[in-house]
C-alpha cells in the first residue's frame, strides 16, 4: 500500500462528532467526481473511501447509493434516481442548477474551534487528494476540476493556517505543498495522527542524515586543503633543490623534505609523526617557514 492510501485509510477511521461528520461528508460529496442534478458520483481505488462515501450519504439522507466495482478494481458510486439526487443536493443547500459550484459554508459549523473545517479538508482529501511517501519527497496535493471550487478550497486552507500553491494541470487545478512542515501540518490538521508521527520521524532522521553529510563534506574539504598545502610544499622543496642539494641543508630540514617528497598527501600533523624523533604540527610548520626563507634567499642571489 502506498503512503497516500495509508493516510486515507487512517482518515476513514476517524470518529467525528455530528457537526464534523456532516462537514466531512460534504467535502467528499462536493469534491467527488460529480455533484449536480444529472450526476452525483465518486470514483476511487479504495474500498474504505467508497464505503465511507456511501455510509455518509446513507446516514445523513437515508439514501443508499449504488456501488459498483470495475474489472480494474476501481469503485464507482452513483445515485441513480433523480429524486434522490435532489434530496442530497437540498440537504447540503444546493439546487443542482448553480452555474458555478461554490463551497456552501453553512455546512461547516464554524463556532466550535474550526473542527468542521478540519473535517471538511479530510473529506476533500479522501476523494481528490494524495500525499507522497516522505521517505521519497514532501508533497501533498488536491486535484480540483472546477476553478471557483478550487479558489474556495484555497480560502479554507488559508483560514486553517495551512499553506498551499495553485497550478493548472490537465485542464484542472492542483493545490499543493512541497515543504516538510506544510505536509506535516496538513496531515495533522486532517487528523491522521499516526501518519503525522511517521512524517515527523522521517523528517527528523532525514535532517540528521543531512547534518552528517554536511559534516563529512566539510571533512573532505579539509582533507583537500591539506593535500593542496602538501603539494605546495613539494614544489617549494623542488625549487630549492634546483639550487642546492639535500646535503647542503641541516639534517633535520633535509629529513623533513625527504619525507614530504615521499608523502605529499599527509597533513603537517601526520608528517610530524614520521620524523624521528616525532615533531609537533607547529614544529613542522616552523621548518617549512625556514625552507621558504632559504628559497627566498636563493632566489635573491
Ligand atoms: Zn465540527
Amino acid at each position: 500500500m502506498s503512503f497516500s492510501s495509508d493516510v486515507k485509510n487512517e482518515l476513514t477511521q476517524t470518529i467525528s462528532s455530528a457537526c464534523c461528520y456532516k462537514a466531512e461528508a460534504f467535502g467528499m460529496i462536493l469534491f467527488g467526481r460529480s455533484f449536480s442534478l444529472s450526476e452525483i458520483s465518486l470514483m476511487t481505488e479504495m474500498q474504505e473511501v467508497a464505503e465511507r462515501y456511501c455510509a455518509c450519504i446513507r446516514d445523513l439522507t437515508d439514501i443508499t447509493p449504488l456501488m459498483q466495482k470495475s474489472a480494474a478494481g476501481n469503485y464507482k458510486i452513483t445515485v441513480p434516481e433523480r429524486a434522490d439526487r435532489i434530496k442530497i443536493l437540498e440537504y447540503f443547500g444546493y439546487t443542482g442548477k448553480e452555474l458555478a459550484l461554490r463551497i456552501n459554508l453553512a455546512n461547516l459549523d464554524q463556532t466550535n474551534n474550526d473542527c468542521c473545517s478540519r473535517a471538511f479538508l479530510r473529506g476533500v482529501f479522501l476523494v481528490c487528494g494524495s500525499v507522497t511517501d516522505p521517505e521519497k519527497d514532501y508533497h501533498i496535493e488536491f486535484n480540483v476540476a472546477k476553478a471557483k471550487l478550487c479558489d474556495d478550497l484555497m480560502q479554507i486552507i488559508d483560514d486553517s493556517g495551512l499553506k498551499a500553491k495553485k497550478i493548472i494541470r490537465n485542464n484542472g487545478y492542483v493545490l499543493y505543498s512541497k515543504d516538510a512542515e506544510s505536509v506535516e501540518d496538513f496531515i495533522g490538521t486532517m487528523g491522521a495522527n499516526k501518519a503525522f508521527m511517521t512524517v515527523m520521524q522521517t523528517r527528523a532522521i532525514k535532517d540528521l542524515k543531512n547534518q552528517i553529510n554536511r559534516r563529512s563534506n566539510f571533512e573532505s574539504a579539509n582533507m583537500s586543503r591539506s593535500i593542496e598545502a602538501g603539494l605546495k610544499q613539494v614544489s617549494l622543496i623542488e625549487s630549492v633543490l634546483e639550487k642546492i642539494s639535500l646535503n647542503d641543508m641541516t639534517d633535520d630540514l633535509s629529513a623533513l623534505c625527504k619525507l614530504r617528497l615521499e608523502n605529499p598527501e599527509l597533513s603537517l600533523d601526520e608528517l610530524g609523526k614520521l620524523v624521528n624523533p616525532p615533531l609537533s604540527r607547529s614544529a613542522v610548520s616552523r621548518r617549512f617557514k625556514k625552507l621558504e626563507k632559504i628559497a627566498e634567499e636563493l632566489n635573491a642571489k
